[in-house]
């Protein structure tokens, strides 16, 4: 087949030290912040409408869509922030993305930041990662000595300070409004919404919060025009975007598509599953995602292709297992990471991840007792959509695709048969 591959975030990573400043000026780095900076900032939020660029943090929300939320007329400040606590399992794009070139996050950020008045921006990263707090930092402090960032940048008048800030290591901060109680000083944990940050956010002024691949690909968008992006793509979900291959395939890595894609096709041009095996079960976009199985390697992965078979395109996380992998093995694994990322300020949330998690320990044994499966089901509808934020309808999510694809195995748990005997599948090469 050829391939369908299209490198833009990606294009240089394999380039000699690719996230220093004159390198990335070399490939064309910062031509899209000059283009920009010759256009009015409602301009460049109607390009990234037009364009369609859906948010890349996992939920789609169009980006040029949540600039313009941004209140005309508010006194306070407006603020934006990247958010890099990027820690849904399976997710790996945004770290090498900003380890291999940084400096398309902070170009990025400097078009938005500037799209939306904003004098003052943040990057919130994961504080585990320091080697790419520091990448990112000293692309920070290397922009700033080029006059991109700072006071009139490049003579335009527009001046604008860029944060670096490391979280702390909850995946709860990854939401974003408990993002923003971390930022502010306090332990992060999820605001009501509405209202919504674009309207009343840090220090409950206006903010924008996006995701780092999402900024990351602003620059390629000022650079090529409304029209290139969408000439890639599906009808709704326009453009191309990083998908993480990962778990029993031969070569885990990132692979830059266009919107659409399948998982059939993505194997192909990565070399496959494992030798001798084949795939069991998959995540379109990390463990919240409800999983899905072979009958959907045709089905294109993008955000209407999967709500179409009631699952989620999510962060593009595509955790491949095969026919050795328990499910109710797997399940356990995500419910109690799920359970223990729980920050405790809503009951059905931290009871209910804490209760799945017991009767899944019983079912992995081989413990369960006779309707077990049925209660699993009926805790995970009264978890979902009662929770504060989206941590609990993740784990409800994944719960549900389990139980919904592979209900057997399930069941078998509570026979008396622990994980570790249940083959459910007939091995095809051994
Ligand atoms: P959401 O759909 O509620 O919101 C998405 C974005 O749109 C937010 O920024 C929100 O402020 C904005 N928005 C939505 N409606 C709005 C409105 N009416 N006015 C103004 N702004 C509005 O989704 P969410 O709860 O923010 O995120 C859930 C997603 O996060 C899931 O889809 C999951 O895939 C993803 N996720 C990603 C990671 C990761 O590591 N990247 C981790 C966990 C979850």
């Amino acid at each position: 087949m050829t391939d369908p591959l299209t490198p833009v975030l990606s294009a240089n990573w394999d380039d000699e030290r690719s996230w220093k400043l004159l390198n990335y000026e070399r490939q064309g780095g910062y031509t899209g912040l000059r283009k920009a900076l010759t256009m009015q900032p409602d301009e460049v939020v109607s390009l990234v409408k037009d364009a369609n660029l859906r948010g890349r943090g996992g939920a789609g929300f169009p980006t040029g869509m949540k600039w313009s939320f941004v209140p005309k007329d508010n006194p306070n400040p407006t603020y934006l922030v990247v958010n890099g606590d990027e820690s849904e399992p399976g997710t790996c794009k945004d770290m090498p993305l900003m380890m291999a070139s940084p400096h398309t996050l902070v170009e990025g950020v400097i078009i938005a930041a500037y799209a939306i008045k904003a004098k003052m921006a943040f990057i919130y990263i994961r504080g585990e990662v320091l080697h790419v707090i520091r990448r990112v930092q000293q692309a920070v402090r290397e922009a700033y000595s080029a006059g991109y960032i700072g006071k009139n940048i490049l003579g335009s008048g527009y001046d604008l300070d860029i944060v670096v800030h490391a979280g702390a290591g909850a995946y709860i901060c990854g939401e974003e409004t408990a993002l923003l109680d971390s930022l502010e000083g306090r332990r992060g944990q999820p605001r009501l919404r509405p209202p919504f940050p674009a309207v009343a956010g840090l220090y409950a002024s206006p903010t924008v919060i996006n995701n780092v691949e999402s900024i990351s690909t602003v620059p390629s968008i000022l650079r090529n025009g409304k029209e290139w992006f969408k000439s890639m793509g599906t009808e709704k979900s326009d453009g191309f975007t990083m998908y993480s291959l990962s778990g029993h395939v031969a070569h885990p890595g990132q692979y830059e598509a266009p919107m659409g894609i399948t998982l059939r096709q993505l194997l192909e041009i990565s070399g496959g599953m494992r030798e001798g095996h084949e795939l069991k079960f998959f995540t379109p976009g990390g463990s919240s995602t409800p999983l899905l199985t072979p009958d959907n390697l045709d089905t294109p992965l993008d955000y209407e292709g999967m709500m179409g078979v009631k699952s989620m395109l999510g962060t593009k996380a595509l955790q491949c297992f095969d026919e050795t992998t328990s499910v109710v093995r797997v399940t356990l694994r995500w419910l109690e990471f799920y359970k223990h990322e729980s920050c405790g300020k809503c009951t059905p949330c931290r009871e209910g991840t804490w209760w799945v998690v017991q009767m899944l320990r019983r079912i992995e044994a081989g413990e369960g007792q006779e309707g077990d499966v049925d209660k699993l089901m009926d805790i995970a509808d009264n978890i979902g959509g009662r929770s504060f934020c989206a941590l609990a309808d993740g784990a409800v999510g994944c719960l549900r695709g389990a139980i919904g694809h592979f209900r057997e195995e399930f069941e078998a748990g509570c026979r008396g048969i622990p994980a570790w005997q249940y083959l459910p599948y007939e091995r095809s090469s051994t």
